[in-house]
């Protein structure tokens, strides 16, 4: 869990870093939401650390509604740029924090589907599928500086939005599997 906590949040603070100078809506909303996963791996891992099944009851519920304010808070952006357009700058960079973005996740799902399946845990597995969704919503991000350089800035809160839209998709596929589970 550790692990992939570790690498998350490295990831959003590399992300972090980039959108602070490239302004691009589309890496907003996936450091968003890379941000709001690697939280989540703090309740989840402290339910497992109680050993509680009801610990991870609840766990579960916070990891969903984390979820769901990170996708409000980018769609938000998203829109406010769609109404006052600017256009993202280093857009060099802006492909590499979207590749950032599709490494972290990639090793997270490893971790947390390797452990869920150790643990025999319903939300570790459904947490190693989401992470495998996000690494390619992280390719997106580097969609939308290829097209920006191509010479489309609107497409860049566009994909913002799109993204916004995956992730309440996938909110909706945890908040299943933990109600299920
Ligand atoms: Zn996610």
């Amino acid at each position: 869990m550790s692990v992939s906590l570790a690498v998350l949040g490295l990831a959003t603070v590399l992300q972090a870093l980039i959108f602070a100078a490239s302004g691009s809506i589309a890496l907003l909303a996936d450091l968003i939401h890379n941000g709001g996963d690697a939280l989540t791996a703090v309740p989840l891992g402290i339910a497992f650390m109680l050993r509680s099944k009801r610990a991870e009851g609840y766990a579960g519920l916070a990891v969903v509604a984390a979820i769901f304010i990170s996708a409000a808070v980018a769609a938000v952006e998203a829109i406010d740029r769609l109404l006052n357009p600017t256009t993202p700058t280093d857009l060099w960079a802006l492909a590499l924090a979207g590749l950032i973005g599709y490494v972290g996740n990639w090793i997270a799902a490893k971790v947390r589907s390797r452990a869920g399946k150790r643990l025999n845990s319903p939300a570790l597995i459904a947490d190693g599928d989401h992470a495998r969704s996000d690494a390619y919503v992280s390719l997106s991000v580097i969609l939308s500086a290829v097209v920006v350089a191509l010479g489309a800035p609107i497409a860049d809160p566009l994909i913002g939005l799109a993204i916004t839209v995956v992730i309440l998709r996938i909110t909706l596929q945890s908040w299943r599997t933990v109600r299920g589970g």
